[in-house]
């Protein structure tokens, strides 16, 4: 891995963590590759990794101090990525609690909804799924059309939510809801914290219907809201308020992993890089063009990457062109890369094991097909581009159609 000069401060923190994931981290978890939906004996493992990682301080690290976090600046998340790679260990986090919701409760939240949430999401008591998107509001998101209505210290909420990722594992459910049809669109929905389960364990009306993938796993689902309920409490950023919160979350999502994001993709390139070895397939001009083509990528990634931490390092903001951009380069270049991957593997690379378990490349060849969608659109980014960078006229819309951007992930 090409190893880059941070400096003193995360330099320091690098040299605490790697001590740290030395002592700490357990030997039968080094150098497995964790699928998206982990079961059985692994899910546990994780868990009790997680749960040593939040005990040491090492879970919700970029939030502040005051918050439970350590404060860390992108050079010190880079540094920490960076490190469980090295380490060849899964870095657990606290999912979309410590990325997305956290963060837009610090922002938005009162002081006392911090305190109440924050400590749920370090100890991995809360755990979230997010509940933005609608069969008739993707892209266009302010179209949303679930209800929330006021109900003495209540709100209950009803209607359809679809695409939520990681339900499997959630107790908290973050959802977008129109509580004030009369407003004008942006300004009539509400962010809801909703537990699935009640306080006594009764059902919340939260009911999840898991869409089965062409991976054979199931890790997104319909989501029906029939009269759920949520305390008035859980409602983030004041009732009707709740587009100003969402536009944290979705700026979080987007922008969030772009500084390290290379590291995942260059263990992924020299992993191809043994297997053409293995078989005997370096000395092929064709694969050698593929290899070269994808060290390339990797390399813009990274370059991407630090370009992003200079500007948050000189208190500038990436903005929304550089999300765009990143977004495009990494989602088209894993999708074209496993492609040309598939064909070099040729018929081996259609084989799935038993009870169809997938092989990593057959894996990631599937579920590339949606990261040109998830987190907004290609067409979406490019949009953006082509209006904020590229100054073109704005794209046709009807008066009543949303400017949201991109939108919810995985
Ligand atoms: C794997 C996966 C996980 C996801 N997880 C979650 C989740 O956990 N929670 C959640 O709330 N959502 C989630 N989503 C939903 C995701 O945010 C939406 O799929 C995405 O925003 C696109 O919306 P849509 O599917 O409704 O497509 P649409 O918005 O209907 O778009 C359909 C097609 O039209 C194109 N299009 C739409 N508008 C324009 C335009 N203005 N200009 C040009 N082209 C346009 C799109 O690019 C696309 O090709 C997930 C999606 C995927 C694939």
């Amino acid at each position: 891995m090409n190893r880059t000069d941070y400096g003193p401060a995360a330099e320091k923190l690098r040299d605490e963590l790697r001590e740290w994931l030395e002592e700490n981290a357990p030997e039968h978890l080094r150098g497995v590759s964790v699928p998206r939906q982990p079961t059985g004996q692994l899910k546990a493992d994780l868990e009790a990794w997680g749960n040593c990682l939040a005990e040491a301080g090492w879970v919700c690290v970029a939030w502040p101090k005051e918050f439970g976090g350590r404060g860390c600046s992108a050079l010190e998340m880079a540094v920490i990525e960076e490190e469980f790679q090295r380490a060849r260990i899964p870095r657990v986090t606290r999912g979309m609690g410590e990325s997305l919701v956290g963060p837009s409760i610090i922002v938005h939240g009162t002081d006392e909804q911090r305190a109440h949430f924050l400590p749920r999401i370090i100890s991995g008591q809360d755990r979230y799924c997010q509940g933005f998107s609608e069969p008739g509001a993707g892209s266009d998101l302010a179209s949303l059309m679930t209800k929330g209505v006021v109900d003495g210290d209540e709100i209950v909420i009803n209607g359809q939510k679809v695409w939520t990722s990681w339900y499997w594992d959630a107790t908290m459910l973050f959802c977008l809801c129109r509580t004030g049809p009369n407003e004008p669109k942006h300004r009539g929905i509400s962010y809801v914290l909703i537990p699935i389960r009640r306080p006594d364990g009764s059902e919340n009306g939260v009911e999840f219907r898991p869409l089965r993938q062409m991976t054979g796993q199931s890790h997104f689902a319909e989501t029906f809201l029939t009269d759920a309920r949520a305390p008035l409490f859980n409602v983030i950023g004041g009732l009707n308020h709740g587009w100003e919160v969402a536009m944290t979350t979705l700026g979080n999502e987007r922008g969030g992993r772009a500084t390290t994001r290379h590291v995942a993709f260059r263990e992924q390139f020299d992993q191809l890089v043994s297997e053409v070895r293995s078989r005997g397939r370096s000395d092929d001009p064709l694969v050698r063009q593929l290899l070269a083509w994808s060290y390339t990528h990797v390399e813009l990634l990274r370059y991407q990457g630090l370009q992003v931490l200079a500007r948050l390092q000189s208190g500038g903001d990436p903005g929304a062109a550089t999300s765009s951009l990143h977004k495009i380069l990494w989602s088209e270049y894993q999708q074209k890369l496993v492609e040309q991957v598939m064909n070099l593997l040729g018929p081996e690379s259609l084989l799935v094991g038993q009870d169809y378990s997938l092989p990593y490349w057959l894996q990631t060849f599937l579920t590339s097909r949606s990261d040109t969608i998830w987190g907004g659109t290609a067409q979406i980014q490019r949009n953006i581009l082509a209006e904020r960078v590229l100054g073109l006229p704005r794209e046709p819309r009807e008066a009543s159609r949303s400017r949201s951007g991109p939108q919810p992930s995985p």
